[in-house]
């Protein structure tokens, strides 16, 4: 059941979120969960892998006129040095939609190629590979973009318990939104939905702030001055993924600045790190605009070519937080 009127596209991101879910339980608690490097030198695994297939051949069933925009393709797959790889992918696909060869599978994992347009589906199978890897966060991430517009969205987050609270042994969360019905959230293995508010904070100094785990992905300079611009003296929450979003939804963080790192380019953030998280903050009740509180467009490709990082808030905190990075940044020169 939905926590509000039903819809093919929110059914759909429910059961695709669900299938992730399961998909990536038991490769995490496996031996070897087989990562290989891409060509950017960032990890991917037999989870990213076969949660894109999987979510792939499901999107054909449900809604087989629909676009899918993802992370991976299969080319890494391919070479011969990764069989063993491919063939654990191909298990996870049989096991968890229905039997299949190798090279059936990568052709699913290639359907995430599209080009976004004026309806598409974006994905990324695994958000946060690394946590995935170290035993942190990751999130299963999904949504549906229209027109420009952000209107169904799913995040399946096995290591958050109901509270939002990191949780290795449970079964994980789900949480799902649709423009204009709100943000909610159930248990991976429970039935009862609870609706997301953003919390109420609205000093600067008392705000909790997330952060990326890696600190490759942000720019730690600049995150130190924004605390001291904020003048917080709250323990800030560094997590992988966008159980970030999920935290600020569920009221228990109140911003997140999203950084470009050192040495990459402005505009260069993956449209499938925000799109999913970005719906459930802002049907919670908080703000997502990039660093100079323009809105985020995601009909640029597959990046935020237009904008500059992001930040994501309870909604209160979002002018202050603002003018913060404003004035830091303009000091900084
Ligand atoms: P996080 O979990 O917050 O560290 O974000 C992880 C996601 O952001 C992954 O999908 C990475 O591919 C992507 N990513 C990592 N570093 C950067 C960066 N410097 N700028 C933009 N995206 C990044
Ligand atoms: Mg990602």
């Amino acid at each position: 059941m939905l926590p509000f009127p039903h819809s093919p596209e929110s059914e759909f991101a429910l059961a695709a979120v669900e299938a992730g879910v399961a998909i990536c339980k038991p490769i995490y608690a496996g031996t070897d969960r087989g990562a290989l490097k891409k060509t950017d030198a960032s990890p991917v695994t037999i989870a990213d892998f076969s949660v894109q297939a999987v979510t792939a051949a499901m999107l054909a069933d449900h809604l087989p006129n629909d676009m899918l925009v993802a992370e991976e393709s299969s080319a890494a797959l391919r070479e011969f040095e990764n069989g063993g790889i491919l063939q654990a992918v191909t298990d996870a696909f049989s096991r968890h939609h229905q039997p299949a060869k190798a090279a059936a599978v990568c052709n699913w994992i290639d359907r995430g190629s599209g080009v976004p347009g004026e309806r598409f589906w974006v994905m990324d199978p695994v958000d946060g590979t690394k946590g995935f890897l170290r035993g942190g966060q990751y999130v299963i991430a999904l949504a549906l973009i229209e027109a420009g517009e952000i209107v169904v969205s799913a995040l399946g987050c096995p290591h958050l318990d109901e509270q939002l609270r990191p949780d290795l042994d449970g079964s994980g969360v789900i949480l799902l939104a649709a423009r204009g019905s709100g943000a909610w959230l159930r248990r991976v293995d429970g039935t009862a939905w609870r609706r997301l508010h953003v919390a109420a904070q609205n000093q600067p100094h008392l705000a909790r702030v997330a952060h990326s785990f890696e600190p490759t992905h942000t720019n730690h300079d600049l995150l130190q001055a924004l605390l001291a611009g904020l003048e917080t003296s709250v323990d800030t929450i560094p997590m992988d993924s966008q159980a970030k979003y999920a935290m600020i939804a569920g009221g228990t963080c109140d911003l997140l600045y999203r950084l470009t790192s050192t040495g990459r380019p402005p505009g260069s953030e993956c449209i499938w790190d925000h799109a999913a998280g970005a719906l459930l903050v802002t049907e919670a009740g908080g703000c997502i605009t990039d660093l100079h509180g323009e809105p985020l467009d995601f009909m640029q490709g597959r990046t935020l070519a237009a904008n500059e990082g992001v930040l994501v808030s309870n909604g209160t905190l979002h002018a202050a937080a603002l003018e913060v990075y404003r004035r830091v940044t303009e000091k900084a020169g």
